[in-house]
């Protein structure tokens, strides 16, 4: 790391090695601040989980949501889970945060499936710190017992971040979680080492292309290529496909024609409150309507 500072300071002169220890230390003390922030946040009631709808890409019915958190903190404003997500995951914090994602997730669910007569599923994220935890298997298991949830309505994502850190464990845990009969995400795909042995050793059934390649393919016919491929390849190991941050209608289009199977984006919505996603669930007569008619 030094190393690296005395490279930028010769490259940049005296200033540049200055800035660089500037904004090295604001990086540290911020980072200091969300962890202090963070320690208090579940006690004070300052995350929430949101819920961002998943659609038919080819009817656009909404089928269930993936839960997003939010933190609004008293002292540091609203902080993105890109930011305290990783903090979480380093000092440990991520094993009550989750656990709490996984608790306020599946009681919603449930309460939804009575409220809206509907067979709603959702994705809940874990991050790689959680498979540390040898109960995490259990707590899950006794979390859809407790509700009366099916735990085929329930999908755990991870990213391929997961499966490099902690290997035998980590493969014996997705195993059983898939005996249990929860469905199994592979998220953020194209961005990491993508190995085509994860798909291989791993009980995926889902596989979420990531938000970067449906950006770039209105754009790249490279990035149009490989959606097409992932999608096929996909297709061929019999996992369903999701499209991530779908905004506009010509994504939409293009999706329909290379048979992607899910979506999720702003085009239909931006993660919302439980309560905005019951009202939002209720109209979803009109989103379909909105779906069908960018078909045309
Ligand atoms: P992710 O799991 O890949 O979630 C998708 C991210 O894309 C979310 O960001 C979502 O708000 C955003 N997104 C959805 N549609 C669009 C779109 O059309 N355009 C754009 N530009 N973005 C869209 P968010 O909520 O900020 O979360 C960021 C990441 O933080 C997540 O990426 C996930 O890795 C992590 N995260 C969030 N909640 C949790 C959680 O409860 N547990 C864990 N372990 N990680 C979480
Ligand atoms: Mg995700
Ligand atoms: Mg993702
Ligand atoms: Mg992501």
């Amino acid at each position: 790391c030094a190393d690296t500072a005395m490279y930028n300071a010769k490259k940049n002169g005296r200033n540049g090695y200055c800035f660089y220890n500037q904004e090295m230390s604001l990086k540290l003390s911020r980072q200091i601040a969300i962890e202090e922030a963070l320690r208090i946040a579940l006690a004070e009631d300052e995350l929430e989980v949101f819920y961002q709808p998943q659609f038919n890409i080819n009817n656009g019915e909404i089928f269930g949501a993936e839960a997003l958190l939010r933190w609004h903190s008293k002292t540091l404003g609203s902080v993105s889970p890109a930011e305290f997500i990783p903090i979480a995951e380093q000092n440990g914090l991520i094993i009550d945060i989750g656990l709490f994602v996984l608790a306020t997730t599946i009681q919603q669910v449930n309460q939804w499936q009575k409220s809206l007569q509907a067979n709603l599923k959702v994705a809940i994220n874990l991050s790689p710190r959680q498979f540390k935890d040898p109960n995490l298997i259990q707590k899950i298991a006794l979390l859809v017992d407790d509700r009366s949830i099916a735990s085929h309505d329930i999908e755990l994502e991870i990213t391929e971040g997961v499966l490099i850190s902690g290997q035998a464990q980590v493969k014996q845990a997705l195993d059983q979680l898939h005996e249990l009969g929860f469905k199994l995400a592979l998220d953020d795909f194209g961005t990491g080492y993508s190995s085509l042995n994860y798909l291989r050793h791993y009980p995926f059934d889902v596989l979420k292309i990531d938000q970067s390649f449906i950006a770039d393919m209105l754009v790249s016919t490279e990035s149009q290529a490989l959606v097409t491929t992932i999608i096929n390849m996909a297709h061929s190991l019999s996992m369903k496909v999701v499209a991530e941050g779908v905004e506009t209608s010509t994504q939409l289009k293009i999706l329909q024609q290379l048979a992607c199977d899910f979506g999720q984006g702003y085009l239909v919505s931006k993660p919302l409150t439980a309560q905005q996603f019951e009202a939002f669930f209720r109209t979803q007569n009109t989103n379909k309507k909105v779906i069908a008619h960018s078909r045309l």
